[in-house]
């Protein structure tokens, strides 16, 4: 058998809890085909069979299911793991697993099965980490950049950057330990070796950018005085009526936030009518701190006046807030006037213009092609990344300064482990615990 770890056997609901078609309950490890038969009607599970059955409660029938047997280490997990098929029920998938739980399944803790899923060496851990990528994807771009990771082509470049600097060690290593039958490598092997392996980092590196953007989004704030139109802008992007929309100035107390699928993430936030009257009350005090912090936040400020009124003096002092930020300058309202102006036209009442504003903010904002990621990589990985090429840096400075090839090697090392601990071929429990603690039960 190819289990490297033996664990107690775990059980949890892997679907959401909530009504559906379907709920999945997943049980993993050595116990899992006996508890599925002293649970169900069924007393023989042939593996990748589905079996069709009845999930019992003593002799009460609980509900009809679909049985999926999983041998290890040809299953998720690497494991023995059963997976049951329910109707898609809360108290059904519920009394599932709490019978799962009485008959020896210990209640999985988040993340759980993909964690013995990297700990069996199913998955390397950019792989792992992956899933819970193309789980929380904000966008169904950044889905096909998770796919991507998933299938291993962050790990295998990793892999390969790993195996030529590896074999440069072994060739240090090996003059070293052996200098009467092996030469020392060339400095000038080690130099060229050094640089072409930075350059790989660096071009890794190069898209960190664009993956902390596709991962995160970017924020989109819409901003000026009261009864511009904000809100109803805000409502007129977003297709619903999220925000209050009225005719009485300061109607937006709080600050809104949607996230929009623009192939990035886009975090649009309406903002309180930014203004300096005196008898502001108190909650809309803080909305307008809040609206001035949110500008400073955002990548972009769709600033809004009332063409029909053109700028006027607090216009004039929002805008003044926002010209430096990139931003575009937005006439609203301009079904209630023929006034010309150079800036963006659009009414939020006659939609005139909103398709125009998508595209402008787009390309404000989203330069980026994500189709053209071949990975991506996390904060994490970023880290590593660094940490390997600093410590590269310094292996290529000695190697031109002729160093002792015993002290280079200990840089080269640095570099190697850094690089280990993207894939997860060393790794703490620290940071193991730290990464599956952002997954979702049941995964
Ligand atoms: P906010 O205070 O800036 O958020 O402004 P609202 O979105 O609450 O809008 C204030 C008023 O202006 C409401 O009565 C809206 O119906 C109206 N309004 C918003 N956009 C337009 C527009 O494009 N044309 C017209 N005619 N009225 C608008």
């Amino acid at each position: 058998m190819n289990i490297l770890q033996e664990f107690d056997t775990i059980s949890a609901i892997s679907t959401p809890i909530a009504t559906g078609g379907v709920g999945v309950i997943r049980i993993s490890g050595s116990m899992s085909f006996d508890i599925a038969k002293a649970i169900s009607n069924r007393n023989e599970f042939e593996p990748n069979c589905i079996t069709h059955g009845w999930i019992l409660d003593g002799d009460k029938k609980v509900d009809e299911v679909l049985i999926l047997p999983f041998k290890a280490p040809k299953s998720y997990t690497g494991e023995d793991v059963i997976e049951i098929h329910c109707h898609g029920g809360v108290n059904i998938v519920k009394k599932i697993l709490e019978l799962t739980l009485q008959n020896g399944a210990r209640h999985a803790e988040k993340g759980e099965f993909t964690k013995r899923a990297f700990l069996n060496k199913k998955m390397d851990l950019s792989q792992a980490e992956a899933v819970a990528d193309l789980i929380h994807s904000k966008t169904k771009d950044f889905v096909i950049t998770s796919a991507k990771n998933l299938s291993g082509v962050l790990g295998q470049k990793i892999k390969e950057i790993r195996t030529s600097l590896f074999e440069v060690l072994s060739k240090i290593v090996a003059g070293i330990d052996f200098p009467e039958d092996v030469k020392e490598p060339e400095y000038d092997y080690l130099i060229s070796e050094f640089e072409k392996v930075l350059t790989e980092i660096n071009s890794i590196l190069s898209t960190a950018n664009t993956s902390n953007i596709l991962r995160q989004g970017i924020s989109v704030v819409i901003a000026g005085r009261p009864n511009v139109g904000k809100s109803s802008l805000f409502n007129t992007l977003l297709n619903l009526d999220r925000a209050i929309v009225t005719d009485i100035a300061g109607t937006t107390r709080d600050v809104l936030k949607e996230t929009l699928d623009f192939g990035i993430p886009v975090t649009l936030i309406d903002t309180a009518g930014i203004r300096d009257d005196e008898e502001i009350s108190k909650v809309e005090e803080i909305g307008i701190e809040y609206s001035k912090q949110s500008l400073d936040e955002a990548d972009l400020v769709l600033f809004l006046y009332d063409l029909s009124e053109g700028m006027t003096d607090s216009d004039n002092i929002i805008w003044d807030l926002v010209k430096n930020k990139n931003n575009i300058r937005i006439a609203n309202k301009s079904d209630l006037t023929d006034k010309n102006t150079p800036d963006l036209k659009i009414s939020t009442k006659t939609k005139m213009g909103i398709e125009v504003l998508k595209s402008k903010i787009k390309e404000k904002v989203c330069d980026i092609n994500p189709e053209t990621l071949e990975f991506s990589t996390n904060q994490r990985q970023q880290d590593c990344l660094r940490q390997a090429k600093s410590a590269l840096t310094m292996a290529l400075d000695g190697a031109k300064r002729g160093e002792l090839q015993d002290m280079i090697s200990i840089d080269l090392k640095s570099a190697l482990l850094a690089l280990d601990e993207i894939t997860g071929e060393v790794i703490t429990d620290d940071i193991l615990n730290n990464i599956f603690d952002n997954f979702c039960i049941g995964k």
